[in-house]
């Protein structure tokens, strides 16, 4: 039995809708609603708590809970509210922003976990396909050189100083699984720690936790821009006409 968590206390800012991200719509559903029906086809999932924006309710068949200041936040407000459960259950926390993760990458995270006790975590991950570089701030231009350049053209972002080594990198994704007792002491950490954290993953991995990947896709796209809203659409729509034509 496996307990979900989804987060949807973002504001949306970048999106542009006015109004939070989770019920932006999609095809005719809210991002929130997507992901909590999501769930709800997931056999295992028996319980769902919903980090919420300020005015927004739960939808049905989940308990709502208001969201924190960062995500990680949400995500340990979401967990109190689920109230105590079995420290060998299993915890999956995903994001709203994913509209289209599958039922399958939600199985799959959770099989991963039950199959392998050597972890304690397994999260949905696709691989890194562009090459990625570190980059330092640029230094000052210093004195424009007397007859030279316009101290109005345009500067560099960064100076590189490093290229990783893209066969080892992952971009990361929800839903991401975990034991219980795992999550659970990786969340009660100091607020600052919170602030920090970009997913619980790492909240786990800073405490020795082993976490495993999932292979996931690209398509599982995190909606932040309204190009990103519109690249869903045309993904969801995809796939509509896949299922039309394997029809029989
Ligand atoms: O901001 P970002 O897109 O990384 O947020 C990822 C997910 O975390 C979104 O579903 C968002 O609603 C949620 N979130 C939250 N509480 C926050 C910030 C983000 O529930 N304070």
């Amino acid at each position: 039995m496996a307990l979900a968590l989804i987060v949807a206390a973002g504001r949306g800012e970048r999106l542009g809708t006015g109004r939070p991200k989770a019920l932006a719509a999609l095809a005719g559903r809210s991002l929130l609603q997507r992901s909590v029906d999501l769930m709800h086809g997931v056999r295992e999932i028996h319980q769902m708590v919903v980090a919420l924006p300020p005015g927004v309710s739960a939808p049905a068949g989940t308990t709502g809970v208001p969201g924190g200041a960062v995500r990680s936040e949400s995500v340990a407000r979401a967990l109190e509210a689920a109230g105590p459960g079995d420290p060998e259950g299993v915890i999956v926390v995903h994001d709203a922003a994913r509209p289209l993760a599958s039922l399958e990458l939600v199985r799959a995270t959770l099989g991963v976990l039950a199959a392998r006790d050597d972890l304690d975590g397994a999260i949905a991950a696709a691989p890194v396909t562009d090459t990625i570089k570190r980059a330092e701030p640029p230094p000052s231009r210093g004195p424009v050189p007397t007859g030279g350049h316009d101290p109005q053209a345009p500067d560099v972002a960064g100076v590189v100083v490093q290229t990783l080594d893209r066969s080892t990198l992952w971009a990361v994704q929800t839903p991401q699984a975990f034991r219980r007792a795992a999550l659970e002491r990786a969340l009660d950490v100091p607020a600052a720690v919170l602030a920090q954290a970009t997913d619980d993953a790492w909240l786990v991995e800073r405490l020795g936790g082993r976490v495993g990947i999932v292979e996931s896709s690209g398509e599982n796209l995190k909606v932040t821009t309204p190009l990103d809203l519109e690249l869903a659409e045309l993904l969801l729509a995809r796939r509509g006409a896949a299922s039309f034509h394997d029809a029989p």
